[in-house]
């Protein structure tokens, strides 16, 4: 069996996407400032305290779209209507400026492609010819368009995304149940599985499902609070764990 630095009773691995598989969590962070800086311009006038990375960090990143406008505006005292799923981009409510920002997104993937990281899909490749089994769990509704754009849909045996959850009723990370549903489909228990996140609220959902593993992947330098939200172990990249193990190989 190849070296992948997890625990021998790990039989299953759940890969977050966005940060984690693809480059996209600083398209995301991006679209999700612009959209909120022009919502709070509007509202303050110049003055406003922009949207900052410690605010996606804290408020938004991981968690579903309307969970994320919802988040941030309570921590600015700020409460939206909640408004229809048919709202245009923009109104300010939660849904319509859910839906601006998932217009900003969609423009930036358009332009810019998505692009992978190859230390990750090198992993799950290894992960795959090791005999276990793969989950992507993403909160995001654009999750199948982003695995097929980037050539790694074939990758996966089950994905729980932001449709799926909203089909069965699954609320979003923190809470662990979209892994739990990945664990349940793949047939393998909780404990049984290692959990791959780039977010806090996705390093929360790891803990509070109670997983064989939490691996917390640092993209931004936040790698304290990742172990105080739960990792067991934090790498700047996938591609890490394999090189730990050749590192304890040779000791
Ligand atoms: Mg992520």
């Amino acid at each position: 069996m190849m070296c992948l630095g997890l625990p021998q009773s790990v039989r299953a691995c759940l890969f977050d996407l966005d940060g984690v598989l693809t480059r996209t969590a600083v398209v995301h962070a991006a679209a999700w400032k612009e959209m909120f800086d022009d919502f709070l311009r509007g509202r303050e006038g110049e003055g406003f305290r922009p949207f900052s990375a410690g605010d996606y960090d804290t408020y938004v990143d991981g968690r579903p779209r309307a969970d994320g406008v919802r988040t941030f505006l309570a921590s600015r005292g700020i409460e939206l209507p909640e408004g229809g799923s048919d709202d245009p981009p923009g109104r300010e409510s939660v849904q319509g400026l859910g839906r601006r920002k998932n217009d900003l997104l969609l423009e930036k993937i358009r332009e810019q492609g998505v692009e992978v990281y190859p230390g990750s899909v090198r992993y799950v490749e290894e992960v795959r010819k090791a005999g276990l089994h793969t989950a992507v769990v993403s909160s995001s509704k654009n999750c199948r368009d982003v695995l097929v754009s980037a050539g790694i849909e074939d990758l996966f045996g089950v994905r729980i995304d932001g449709l799926v959850a909203e089909k069965r009723g699954l609320p979003g990370k923190p809470a662990p149940d979209t892994f739990l549903a990945a664990a349940r489909d793949l047939g393998v228990p909780a404990a049984g599985c290692a959990v791959f996140e780039d977010a806090l609220a996705g390093m929360e959902a790891g803990r509070a499902g109670n997983f064989g593993y939490v691996v917390g992947v640092d993209r931004v330098g936040q790698a304290a609070e990742l172990r105080r939200h739960g990792a067991d172990v934090v790498v700047q990249d996938l591609a890490d764990l394999t090189a730990q193990d050749r590192q304890e190989d040779s000791a």
